[in-house]
């Protein structure tokens, strides 16, 4: 944290609230047409340019959602950013504008907003998204930020939760676990910090999984990859709790069940080895972990020749009958492993 390091700090009472908005907004630039006005009047203006408005919101809360004990600030803005990026990528659709809510006490100087607005703007860099507006306030405890995004896109193109069919493909992109078992090490580390101050992290080896969970990324680029193949998905989510919760929401909304084949579920090497060296089963790590922000999806059997060897997706199961219920099929055996949380007691007792 930065009052460790003996800055100078600034009191954010030392700008006032306008100047400290225009200090940590001016910045900003804006990428898209469809911003009108942004920051600076009372309300941001949006021309949808006759597309449908996609909109999300998402609420981060210190101690429930991060620990800025081993979260830098920096990256916190740019997960805040992303974890909305994600749910209109989800919907199929574009993200365009952003705006950013902020409650901080005072404890955190100016020096820690302008961290973590650095993060929220490379994230707004990396993804063309405008910076449209916001709200900035005090709180007594903690840090609390809320960002609310917009997307747009044709309402031919938007695909929702609710129309999987039967024989439909379960497709996933990128691989899961990752951001669990980074968020273990962080834990880990942070623990034995705290036991002992003079104690170095032990951290090296652990790169992936650890940018899994602090720098996340939004699959915006899946939008492109699925038009050039002409795949329109006929049900979409993305995964910010697990698998095993995204799927039975697939399930619920679309009426329908599914079955995912374990040996199907695509996982980097390094989840594995450090879910086995924690002494975690690695399938429940991407099965109840969360926070992988990869897409979750289903399409019609007819275009399994398009995605089959499609380096960006892996078909991990298919829709079945509702009655049929949800079920991890398992390595080896076959065992039908239920989807829920009875389904993780038996899969916990199961062992490694
Ligand atoms: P009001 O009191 O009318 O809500 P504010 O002073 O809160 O006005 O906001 C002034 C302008 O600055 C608005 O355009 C608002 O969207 C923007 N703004 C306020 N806080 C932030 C923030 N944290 N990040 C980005 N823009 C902000
Ligand atoms: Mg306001």
């Amino acid at each position: 944290m930065l009052e460790d390091k003996n800055l100078d700090l600034t009191p954010i009472s030392a700008y006032g609230e306008f100047g400290l908005i225009k200090h940590l907004t001016e910045n900003f630039s804006f990428k898209n047409t469809s911003t009108e006005i942004s920051i600076g009047d009372d309300a941001a203006v949006i021309n949808p340019e006759n597309q449908k408005v996609v909109l999300t919101t998402d609420i981060l809360a210190e101690g429930v959602h991060f620990n800025l004990g081993y979260v830098p600030l920096k990256h916190l803005g740019y997960k805040a950013v992303v974890v909305n990026l994600s749910d209109i990528a989800a919907m199929n659709a574009k993200p365009t504008q952003i705006l950013v809510a902020i409650a901080a006490s005072n404890r955190f100087p100016v020096e820690a907003l302008e961290e973590i607005y650095a993060g929220i703007s490379l994230a707004c860099k990396h993804y063309n998204v405008d910076l449209v507006g916001g709200d900035t306030t005090s709180s007594t405890s903690g840090l609390i930020i809320n960002i609310t995004a917009v997307g747009l896109e044709v309402s031919e193109k938007i695909v929702t939760r609710s129309g999987a069919k039967v024989n439909d493909l379960l497709v996933v992109t990128g691989d899961l676990g990752g951001a669990y078992m980074g968020l273990q090490i962080l834990e880990r580390e942070h623990s034995v910090f705290l036991a002992n101050p003079n104690m170095q992290p032990e951290m090296e080896g652990y790169d992936y999984i650890l940018e899994r969970q602090l720098k996340p990324e939004a699959r915006t680029d899946i939008k492109k990859n699925l038009e050039e193949l002409d795949i329109k998905p006929t049900s979409m989510i993305d995964i910010s709790d697990g698998l095993s919760s995204e799927t039975l929401h697939l399930s619920d909304q679309s009426k329908v069940g599914f079955r995912i084949y374990e040996e199907k579920v695509p996982m980097d090497s390094l989840t594995i080895s450090t879910a086995e060296e924690l002494n975690l089963n690695p399938i429940m790590c991407a099965l109840s972990g969360g926070e992988d922000y990869e897409l979750l999806f289903t399409i019609s059997p007819n275009d399994f020749e398009k995605i089959k060897n499609h380096p960006d997706f892996t078909v991990i199961g298919h829709a079945v009958d509702l009655d049929q219920g949800n079920f991890l099929v398992a390595r080896g055996s076959n065992e039908l492993i239920a989807l829920n949380a009875q389904g993780w007691d038996a899969f916990l007792n199961r062992g490694k």
